[in-house]
């Protein structure tokens, strides 16, 4: 393992080392950019909160070389069957299920190169933290707490306290990220506000032990089960070895507290099974949907839940911090090494805000039906009357549900549209937004995937900088004019043709740029004279690092803020995109 003690000093300060930190620190320690992690807790119980990696979070893992290590973390092995069960009661009637939710079919598809994964976020997070801590310049501290930041034109100073001593040190690097969640005391520091509505909902999460219970409960292997009775409707499910189960009652009043003994009685009620069940852990977390109104000051940005939080319906909070940190950490490199402008910082929020917006509309709609409003006078009976209940029930659960569990559109069919650096051959092709995914090589969109002859998956053939995707052998003097403006920059790029007649039919154009994060930059025959100037942000206007409010507070509270929260603002699509809704 690398020595610690040899790290060159950080050029990226990174707060927090929850998944956005962790996968930041791998973004950067993988182009060899040296950076500090500090962590004020242990990050250590049992609260599993993400459970669903997904698709686009495990193809980074991929790339960083380390989704096989996550496949072997997985505590019921990779290919265990990603089904959601609604019923009455664990120990009741079936009412309907749907098979392979979020991605977690492990049969081969062509849309990508790795399937979803049911793991809890703390067996991911050790991933994470073991790759991260074994990259060269990578430093990951825990029991420091960044307690106050300045910044000039020439970089940031941090104030580091240590949690056990009290102990405070300066460190200085040229940029500072807060990645240091809901709470963000860094979000506070540069001023920012949440804008948004808080406490859509009050829920209660308690992890037990409960030997026995996956085989005492008739319906098969599971994920998550709705539970949907009227005496205490409620989601539980499977998490870890060890017979460790999470349940969350829904429709519980904002205030009410639980002893340990009335979630045991709450949890045996619920499936109707009584066993020897354990409560582990108990906590509160308050669903909401917010958005801060503005992601960076100067050299400081925000990443992961210090800029959005949503309700966790669909499983994409942590996955949405982690496409962050790809974001910003390839541009952070490529700034850092002199090949990107600084302005393409700019682009972070100019591309990621109108994704964060289309992902908070999905989870909220998703958080409007829980199984308390799918419960039903009678859904219980052993008569015909309540057989026809439960199939009326499951018949609005397929209306309404699908979307939720079936959103490959959501997680892979993003664009960014609008960006100044991406360089669109037809910017009036609108963005669909569906929960379907339709493949799309339309620059701004991830690089549509494809199994090749050879077995390879074609992004194993995409490097580490950008790509250019050869897919007509004509073009060969427009190959080397890209390859002569890259090597003008000193923008590292590689070039890898096929001639796989169904990659040529996905993209749609002899020529294709791919970006170091996948999505495509631009496609075409005739090479643009400054593409490579374009794409790497030159020739935009200089941000701001210097001038009024640059010079933020020292927050020694630690807390962060948590002001009043103004009311929902309206959806923000970047200028001259159209989008459209088919959810
Ligand atoms: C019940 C529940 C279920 C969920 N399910 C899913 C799911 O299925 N899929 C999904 O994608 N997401 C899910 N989420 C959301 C997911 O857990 C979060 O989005 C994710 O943890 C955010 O990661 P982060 O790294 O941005 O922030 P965090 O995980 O909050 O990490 C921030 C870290 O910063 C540290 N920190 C804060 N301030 C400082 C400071 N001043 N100095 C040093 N360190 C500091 C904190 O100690 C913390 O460790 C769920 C959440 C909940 C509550």
């Amino acid at each position: 393992m690398h020595n610690q003690k040899d790290a060159a000093p950080p050029q990226v300060i990174i707060v927090g080392a929850g998944p956005t930190g962790l996968a930041l620190a791998i973004e950067l320690g993988s182009r060899s950019i040296p950076c500090l992690v500090v962590e004020k807790n242990d990050r250590t119980g049992h609260a599993p909160r993400a459970k669903n990696t997904n698709i686009r979070t495990r193809e980074h893992l991929r790339r960083w070389g380390i989704a096989g290590r996550l496949a072997e973390a997985a505590p019921f092995g990779v290919d265990y069957p990603s089904n959601i069960l609604f019923v009455t009661r664990l120990g009741g009637h079936l009412i309907t299920r749907f098979e392979h939710a979020f991605g977690g079919n492990p049969q081969r598809d062509h849309h990508y190169s790795e399937h979803a994964q049911w793991i809890p976020q703390y067996k991911l997070e050790a991933v994470l933290l073991d790759h991260a801590r074994s990259l060269p310049g990578v430093r990951v501290e825990f029991g420091r707490e960044l307690v106050g930041i300045t910044q000039d034109e020439n970089g940031v100073s941090a104030v580091i306290r240590s949690v056990d001593t009290g102990a405070e040190a300066t460190k200085k690097a040229l940029y500072l990220v807060g990645a240091d969640g809901g709470r963000s005391s860094v979000r506070h520091q540069i001023g920012a506000t949440m804008v948004g509505v808080h406490g859509l909902s009050r829920n209660n999460m308690t992890i037990f032990e409960a030997p026995g219970l996956a085989e005492a409960q008739p319906h098969g292997p599971t994920i998550q089960v709705w539970q949907c009775n009227q005496d205490m409707p409620s989601f539980i499910g499977p998490m870890d070895v060890g017979d460790r189960w999470f349940f969350v009652p829904t429709g519980i009043p904002p205030e009410t507290q639980f002893t340990e003994e009335q979630l045991l009685g709450m949890i045996r009620r619920s499936t109707g099974l009584d066993l020897p069940y354990r409560i582990l852990s108990s906590e509160i977390w308050v669903a909401s949907r917010l958005l801060a109104d503005r992601y960076s000051r100067g050299r400081i940005f925000l990443a992961g839940d210090a800029c959005h939080l949503h309700p966790p319906f669909g499983g994409f909070g942590m996955n949405m911090g982690i496409a962050d940190a790809v974001d910003l950490g390839w541009k952070l490199a490529a700034v850092l090494q002199g090949w990107g402008a600084p302005a393409l910082l700019d682009t972070y929020e100019q591309e990621r805000r109108p994704i964060h917006d289309y992902v908070m509309d999905e989870a909220e709609a998703n958080h409007a039906l829980a199984p308390n409003q799918l419960a039903r006078d009678g859904i219980e009976e052993d008569t015909p009357r309540g057989e026809q209940i439960r199939k009326e029930v499951a018949d609005l659960i397929w209306k309404t549900k699908r979307p939720e569990f079936f959103s490959l559109g959501v997680v892979l069919g993003y664009r960014y549209m609008g960006s100044p650096i991406i360089v669109d051959d037809n910017p009036s092709t609108p963005w669909v937004r569906s929960v379907d995914y339709v493949p799309s090589a339309a620059p701004g969109s991830l690089a549509p995937h494809r199994w090749l002859e050879d077995g390879n998956s074609l992004y194993d053939h995409f490097g580490p900088g950008f790509t250019l995707l050869v897919l007509d052998a004509d073009p060969r003097p427009e190959v080397l004019k890209v390859q002569a403006q890259a090597r003008h920059l000193g923008v590292p790029l590689q070039v890898f043709e096929t001639s796989d007649k169904e990659v040529a039919d996905l993209y749609q154009a002899p020529l294709v740029l791919i970006r170091p994060d996948q999505h495509v930059a631009w496609r075409g025959g005739a090479v643009p004279d400054d593409l490579m100037s374009r794409v790497c942000g030159q020739g935009m206007k200089a941000p701001h690092l210097t001038g009024a409010g640059m010079g933020v507070a020292v927050d020694r509270s630690g807390k962060g803020h948590q002001g009043s929260v103004p009311p929902m603002v309206a959806d923000r699509a970047p200028a001259g995109a159209e989008i459209r809704q088919g959810r």
